[in-house]
């Protein structure tokens, strides 16, 4: 029996870990710059609030939920998506009593029941920020101003913020009758989704995948001049703040993303080479959600981008680095005696911060000389039992070939010091 990792999920190889770990570090670092602070909550939640949190009629909720009884008979779902838990924490902890906005940011494994492909998998690594307590159009900017930011400096600089509102509980029932009486007589000529959107749903029709769909939906025309005084005046703000934020953006009528929990502001950001209609990233304004957590009315925004999707987006914008495992120090030994004394050094050198490795396969000198090389070594210390009864040891620069003799009683310090200075020029 050979076992292999189930359908939708990946091992990330050491090979890999530097890319995962820099985009990690990325989002940690430009998060921290704009004030968010990092919240960790569990992978599985009672079904019942990704059921209200994301809503009854979503792809998510009907077709790609990990659910499961638990041994109680109680039903859990493996988190797909991680707005919903952070809200859920947030009234949980009270912390609508803390200064407002609370700003927070996730990052970590979420979970859908979905057809694999590129960048999409079962089990996939999402970040997301959100930003609690406040309505105002600012913070809406701010948000799309640190994606942009993350993008730009993760490389990708041909991004664009793709932006839209889809107003509010107030004036998005006259828009979506307008979509129904545009789209009356092309009914049949939809998608079977469509066709069941039309009616629970009918602003999800703009932004359906399906060419024959997009070219019926052009029809319909922007929500614009449908919404109320209030969203009005939110969407020109926005636009006001992102131009003195300097973020560019286009204004996009077809955005108008997956969840239910929207209001007023959404957007999502582009990249091009990926496939799948090259988003990388989105969010937007739920001045609802909390509500609907069972929370108290509270307005919130947030954004969330997969980085599965992010690095395959910085591969083929060519802004990839290949990463490289380094060593500082290889001790090669040469004879029984000699081991032990090149385990002791290693140690030392590691004690002092410095990363050192040594053989433990038996080879001869030349296939340690060689295997320190394909390790990317800095230095090599040669450690024999000539050496060893003189107490000295030989030290190679593998950067120019310069070989040295240090004594055995201070060559831990002496290789720290070589190094720290070789970094420093
Ligand atoms: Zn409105
Ligand atoms: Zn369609």
């Amino acid at each position: 029996m050979r076992y292999s990792a189930p359908r939708g999920t990946q091992d990330v190889l050491p090979r890999d870990i530097e890319k995962w770990r820099r985009v990690e570090h990325h989002v940690r670092r430009v998060c921290e710059l704009y004030g968010y602070e990092e919240i960790r909550t569990p992978i599985f939640e009672q079904t019942e609030l990704f059921v209200r949190g994301i809503g009854e009629v979503t792809d998510i909720v009907e077709k790609e939920m990990y659910t499961f009884p638990d041994k109680r008979g109680r039903s859990m779902t493996l988190r797909p998506e991680g707005t919903a838990p952070v809200a859920r924490a947030f009234i949980e902890h009270n912390m609508f009593s803390e200064p407002q906005p609370v700003k927070l940011y996730y990052i970590g494994p979420m979970f859908r029941y979905e057809r694999p492909q590129a960048g999409r998998q079962r089990q996939f690594s999402q970040f997301g920020i959100e930003a609690f307590g406040s309505g105002d159009a600012v913070l809406d900017a701010e948000i799309i101003d640190l994606a942009y930011t993350l993008y730009r400096d993760l490389g990708l600089n041909n991004c664009i913020a793709r932006v839209n509102t889809i107003g509010c509980p107030a004036c998005r029932p006259r828009y979506n009758e307008h979509i129904r009486n545009v789209l009356s007589s092309d009914l049949e000529q939809l998608c079977p989704n469509c066709r069941s959107r039309y009616d629970r749903n009918p602003m999800r029709i703009l932004d359906c995948k399906t060419e024959s769909c997009r070219t019926i939906a052009a029809k319909v025309g922007p929500i614009w001049g449908f919404l109320c005084t209030e969203c009005a005046e939110h969407f020109s703000s926005l636009q006001d703040s992102l131009r003195a934020m300097s973020v560019p953006f286009e204004l996009d009528p077809t955005i108008v993303r997956g969840f239910d929990y929207y209001t007023r502001t959404v957007f999502e950001f582009m990249a091009s080479g990926i496939g799948a209609q090259d988003a990388i990233g989105g969010g937007g304004r739920y001045d609802g959600l909390i509500e609907s957590c069972g929370g108290p009315p509270t307005p919130g925004v947030g954004f969330a981008a997969g980085i599965d999707r992010l690095l395959l987006a910085i591969e083929a914008s060519g802004a990839a680095q290949e990463s490289q495992r380094t060593l500082g120090c290889f001790v090669a030994a040469v004879g029984e005696g000699a081991r032990l004394g090149a385990a002791r050094l290693v140690a030392s050198l590691r004690r002092l911060g410095v990363s050192a490795d040594m053989d433990y396969m038996d080879r001869s000198l030349r296939a340690q000389m060689r295997h320190a090389d394909r390790y990317r070594a800095r230095i090599v210390a040669i450690l024999g039992e000539d050496e060893l009864r003189a107490g000295t040891l030989q030290v190679k620069d593998m950067n120019d070939g310069k070989q040295w003799e240090v004594s055995l009683e201070g060559a831990a310090d002496e290789i720290r010091a070589f190094l720290q200075s070789a970094r420093e020029q």
